[in-house]
């Protein structure tokens, strides 16, 4: 279908959506519980289908497509049917002196027609985890999946369209860069909340600002990890190692560069190729847990990098299967292209460095990322580290796991994205606190009213 004409559809359609949002419907929680309820059965009935198309899209394997999004999506689900009704409750606040004896109370309220738009790498996750947040507040939601995931986008399309009503939650697949901003011109969402790069970020950022539609954005980043001489160096290279290689190192939360203490660094290193043998073998090519990269302009760009610095790990790459073993590449310079923008695939700078202050200027260079991990085992480095870096959240002495916990907001800062969301996060990010102070009949005190000559004392008192 063209893509004039597929805008057109889908503007008929998120008209239809806007109606079907205000009537009224979508609010109720027996109404948001029961559409998680489907979404539940629908991602368990598809399980299978799930996994065959991550595997088509980034060769993960049925394994990794659960624990990094089937599993994360249910569990989502899970959380958000246990406590909605909760969350849902309007809450009470106090009342200060000056409005007494009123009563005062926040109502959480849909956002409306919410646009969700997700990148290719955990191209079914990163869908419908916000999905879930945008059910939960009791929104309609147009769902634009990655076109570059292009087995889940379709899978997507089937299984939502089979779930769910077209005019409560509609998939529109094609091509972000020429449908969003057109859809975003024809119609005004209500909140947009995309994930992807900061480029594009920035643009859709720009043009919500015009029609003043509140933005979430996750976005990405140079993120470090920082390994201290006295760090547990086994362990420290198995963490950065798993967070860096899973799906190929196309990971938001991926350790992008390591700066690791002088003193260790050659143990590190020697622990990192140990460790990562032993993840995916002598030939990570041949093995099931090791992935594809997306496509051949980002493979292209990937093996640019490769000449940066010295390989002393890794390296191999095959253009036909969109393969790159797992790197390790030291000596790099610091105003190297590798070290301009996120790397996003499977090669890991390492960096040696003498002092604190050393480390830190590196950080600097590449401010606001979205994740910062730390390996230390003394309190002090850790209290150092944790308030002296900015980021959006992260780990002591692991990598990547903070997002697998919906106890936890995820999201960034400045660079890195505005908002957060799972868990409750998700809730409060797809709903608008709503105050209401609601005032008694029964004593109304002439002197809150005009003239109001001689009432200054008064209201000094009242007021402060
Ligand atoms: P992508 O190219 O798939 O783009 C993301 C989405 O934006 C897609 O749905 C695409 O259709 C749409 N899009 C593309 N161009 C557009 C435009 N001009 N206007 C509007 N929409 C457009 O994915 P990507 O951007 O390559 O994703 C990788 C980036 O995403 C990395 O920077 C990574 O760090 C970041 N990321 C962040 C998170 C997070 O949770 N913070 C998660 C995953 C990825």
């Amino acid at each position: 279908m063209q893509d004039h004409q597929k805008i057109g559809d889908a503007v008929d359609t998120v008209n239809r959506m806007r109606s079907l949002y205000d009537s009224g419907d979508t609010r109720s929680y027996s109404f948001r519980r029961d559409r998680l309820l489907e979404l539940k059965a629908a991602v368990i009935k598809y399980e299978k289908k799930i996994a065959g198309a991550l595997f088509a899209d980034l060769h993960k394997g049925p394994e990794e497509a659960y624990a990094t999004e089937t599993g994360l999506v249910l569990a989502e689900i899970n959380l958000t049917l246990s406590k909605l009704r909760r969350w849902m409750r309007p809450q009470r606040v106090p009342t200060n002196l000056a409005n007494l004896p009123s009563t005062s109370k926040i109502l959480r309220d849909p956002l409306g027609v919410v646009l969700i738009v997700a990148p290719w790498n955990y191209p079914f996750m990163l869908t419908i985890l916000p999905l879930i947040g945008a059910i939960a507040g009791g929104n309609v939601a147009v769902l634009k999946p990655s076109e570059l995931a292009v087995a889940t986008a379709v899978l997507l399309d089937e299984m939502i369209g089979e779930t769910f009503d077209r005019d409560y939650v509609h998939v529109v697949q094609g091509d972000g860069a020429a449908i969003v901003p057109s859809l975003m011109k024809a119609f005004r969402f209500d909140h947009i909340f995309y994930t992807g790069n900061p480029a594009v970020g920035r643009a859709i950022y720009q043009q919500a600002a015009a029609d003043l539609v509140g933005v979430t954005l996750e976005l990405g980043g140079k993120s470090p990890a920082i390994v201290e001489a006295d760090a547990n160096l086994k362990i420290a290279a198995r963490r950065i190692a798993l967070g860096k290689y899973i799906n190929s190192g196309q990971t938001c939360v991926a350790a992008d560069f390591v700066l690791v203490h002088q003193l260790v660094a050659d143990r590190f290193v020697e622990y990192m190729k140990q460790t990562i043998e032993s993840f995916f073998g002598k030939n990570p090519a041949e093995s099931p847990s090791y992935g594809r990269i997306i496509h051949e302009r980002r493979f292209d760009k990937l093996v640019s990098f490769l000449d940066q610095g010295e390989i002393v790990f890794g390296g191999q790459h095959n253009r036909a299967d969109r393969y790159i073993a797992p790197t390790l590449i030291r000596n790099v310079p610091p105003d190297a292209p590798i070290m301009g923008e996120e790397i996003f695939g499977p090669i890991l700078p390492v960096f040696s460095f003498r002092t604190r202050e050393e480390a830190a200027a590196i950080i600097a260079r590449h401010p606001n990322p979205l994740a910062f991990y730390l390996f230390t085992a003394d309190r002090g480095t850790e209290k150092y580290w944790i308030e002296e870096t900015a980021f959006g959240g992260g780990c002591v002495n692991n990598t990547g796991w903070q997002f697998a916990n919906p106890h936890l907001p995820f999201g960034g800062l400045g660079n890195s994205g505005i908002g957060s969301y799972h868990g409750k996060f998700s809730f409060e990010s797809f709903t608008r606190p709503k105050a209401v102070m609601k005032t008694p009949l029964w004593i109304d005190p002439a002197i809150k009213y005009p003239p109001f000559a001689g009432k200054i004392n008064w209201f000094k008192r009242l007021i402060r």
